[in-house]
């Protein structure tokens, strides 16, 4: 299979590695050699790079608040606070030193963890991951290479994707501290990257993911003014494989067929994370079709290879819209970092729509409610999760639906972290002229700079469970600014009410702009009413959504512990298969002319572990019948047949919570005559 292919790739350059890591390997310090950067610089005339719509606030700036808290306190107690203590892969990386892999593994951990650290001010997990970067800072030897690759990356064949992510992160942490030798080694390694490219062009994963390399280059053009930066990224793109051109054929349109095609091109987090790349590319060429890429290449994937969550199929490649095919957690992260991306750089609300579907439904459904286990692969119709070697993925194994450490392949355990901190920290983005954009909704507050004047900004709300946000104002002292709010394009007769009283009706899928002088206490009430909503899906098949939340029935999960016997599964980190102990095999009953009347919501406590089973905020009732003949077929719920099913069995109320508490679930359901 492709996929072991793969771990024989990254483990051959942890191979390639050893020589650097062996002991007495000369380990200098930092070289001193350049002077201090220039002022940082932005605006249009910055040397050449576009100016975004939105500019993501600094590191640290958006504090996450209520439900969103909560979530961040559960993730930080759970793996993504523990991993380098127990996980050899991160605590034993050869990037701090050690002897396991030298590639992405540790540096995705810090990828997540770094965001989540300064967001809920864990001051602990703050010490341990200055303690890495010191490391990582301490061993870049003087041509600029970090200590995982070897002493000969000049003259030798390496791919450069962990550079890519090592430089993503190290910007992070250099804008969340501050620290000048962040940026220095940064711009030292971005040197020894742009010479090797001409002797060592783009390879592997570097040559589908080069548009990651853009994000730190960017960064440091930014706060350097080099030139030779804005060549590095032109450099990338260069040698970077043709996404547009892909998907200007017909390779991407079919499902991946079962085993052995393993291909880069579909790979489905190449995709996730491919789906910013020309929106960052149109920052060095302007180029309007650039900018247009990406919806496009969303629109592609939505119509082939489109799932109700917002997301893609992708097991690991490319999987077609059937609701069994799965797709990789890696994807939905990178997918929701790439929303984040387009967001700020085309300030289109359209993708703050889609960045709250996948970030409310697909994002928390593949982690177990305290998130000390996580899926490989995840099924909107997921009826159970077992290890089934009679499984039916296109090129993963028999574990890839169970929870646990690092069912099927470890790349997930170590990139999962960075999604919900990303999220949370990009709810919030400046607008130019001095204001502030609320891009994406969640409990939250942020802190920036109106022309000089410090302003905190709330958003105080129990959303996506409910339809009010009270936008609240805190400026030091009285200060003109424009505040945007995205209204999402579902929200149909949305409103706000302003502070001077009376409420204004709202254009869905549109910014909602208000500039006035704001004082302190200043509030506005936003309504974005939810309204059921019925979708046709693969096969026919029926889905219920209302607002950003996806509905599904959860049968009833009873966990069971597996592998107990394998290394590092003491638990609480251990593997666990789910299965159900109620029918799940279920139709629906609804009027899709008047969904409202036949799906009845429900408000309920939204819990301390908002994406649990035990806790939904919301829950729906609806009437269906049981379909005797729907089972499993190879360990999962079966496909059926398009058009409408029949069935004479009672008619039943059934109830369904949103998709991301329901931890195995039935989503796209069989359409009943009635
Ligand atoms: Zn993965």
């Amino acid at each position: 299979m492709r996929s072991i292919k793969r771990r024989e790739f990254l483990t051959g350059l942890a191979a390639g590695v050893a020589a650097a890591a062996a002991p007495g390997l000369a380990k200098p310090a930092i070289s001193t050699r350049r002077p201090p950067f220039p002022k940082l610089q932005t605006g249009p005339t910055a040397g050449g790079l576009a100016e975004p719509a939105f500019r993501p606030l600094p590191l640290g700036s958006v504090r996450p608040e209520g439900w969103l808290l909560h979530q961040l306190r559960v993730q930080a107690e759970g793996l993504s606070g523990h991993l380098d203590e127990f996980w050899p892969d991160v605590k034993q990386s050869r990037w701090f030193g050690g002897d396991a892999d030298g590639s992405e593994r540790a540096p995705y951990w810090l990828d997540g963890v770094i965001p989540l650290a300064w967001l809920i001010d864990d001051n602990p997990l703050k010490k341990r991951i200055s303690k890495y970067i010191d490391f990582i800072l301490a061993h870049q030897r003087p041509d600029g290479w970090y200590v995982p690759y070897p002493p000969d990356t000049d003259r030798r064949d390496y791919d450069f994707w962990p550079i890519f992510l090592m430089d993503k992160l190290l910007v992070q942490y250099h804008e969340a501290t501050g620290d000048a030798r962040v940026l220095q080694s940064v711009v030292r390694n971005l040197e020894a990257l742009h010479k090797a490219l001409d002797r060592d062009p783009l390879s592997h994963w570097g040559e589908y993911r080069w548009f990651e390399g853009l994000i730190s280059a960017f960064y440091a053009f930014e706060r350097t003014g080099e030139p030779w930066l804005f060549d590095l990224a032109r450099k990338l793109r260069a040698q970077g494989f043709d996404y547009r051109e892909f998907y200007s054929g017909e390779g991407v349109t079919s499902p991946t067929p079962r085993r052995g095609l393993w291909t880069w091109a579909k790979h489905v987090v190449n995709t996730g994370m491919a789906v910013k790349g020309w929106g960052l590319a149109w920052r060095l060429s302007r180029a309007a079709d650039d900018l247009a890429f990406p919806s496009k290449m969303i629109e592609i994937l939505d119509r082939y290879h489109g799932q109700v969550t917002g997301m893609f199929s992708g097991d690991e490649c490319l999987a077609g819209k059937n609701p069994i095919q799965g797709t990789e957690l890696c994807a939905v992260v990178e997918f929701l970092y790439s929303l984040e991306h387009l967001l700020a750089i085309t300030g289109d609300p359209a993708y703050g729509d889609r960045l709250e579907r996948v970030a409310f439904n697909a994002l928390p459904a593949t982690f177990s409610p305290d998130m000390w286990s996580h899926q490989y692969d995840q099924q909107v119709n997921q009826v159970q999760c077992t290890i089934n070697p009679d499984h039916m993925w296109t090129t993963n194994g028999p574990e890839s639906n169970i929870f646990g450490l690092e069912p099927n392949f470890g790349c997930c355990t170590a990139n999962m972290h960075q999604g919900w901190p990303k999220f949370a920290a990009h709810l919030w983005m400046k607008v130019p002229g001095g204001g502030i954009a609320a891009v994406a909704y969640a409990p939250s507050s942020a802190l920036f700079d109106a022309g000089g004047t410090p302003v905190r900004v709330a958003c105080e709300t129990d959303y996506p469970f409910r339809e009010d946000l009270t936008i609240r104002i805190r400026p030091s002292k009285p200060v003109r600014f424009p505040l945007l709010l995205r209204v999402p394009a579902w929200a149909t007769g949305a409103s706000v009410m302003l502070p001077g009283g009376g409420r204004t009706k709202l254009d869905p899928g549109t910014f909602f702009r208000a500039e006035q002088e704001w004082k302190d206490g200043d509030a506005l009430v936003l309504s974005f009413p939810m309204s059921a909503k019925t979708t046709t899906r693969y096969n026919d098949a029926v889905a219920i959504e209302r607002g950003p939340l996806v509905y599904s029935l959860e049968p009833g999960a009873i966990w069971s512990r597996v592998n107990a016997d394998k290394p590092q599964r003491e638990l609480p980190h251990g593997d666990f298969e789910v299965r159900p102990s109620k029918p799940w095999n279920y139709g629906l009953i609804v009027d899709e002319t008047n969904p409202g009347a036949s799906i009845r919501f429900e408000e309920m406590p939204v819990a301390e572990k908002p994406f649990s089973p035990e806790g939904p905020g919301m829950a729906a009732s609806v009437k269906a019948r049981k379909i005797p003949d729907w089972g499993l077929v190879h360990g999962w719920a079966a496909e059926f047949r398009p058009g409408l099913a029949t069935s004479k069995e009672p008619v039943e109320e059934i109830r369904l919570i949103p998709y991301g508490c329901a931890k195995i679930r039935v989503t796209e359901f069989p359409r009943l005559k009635g």
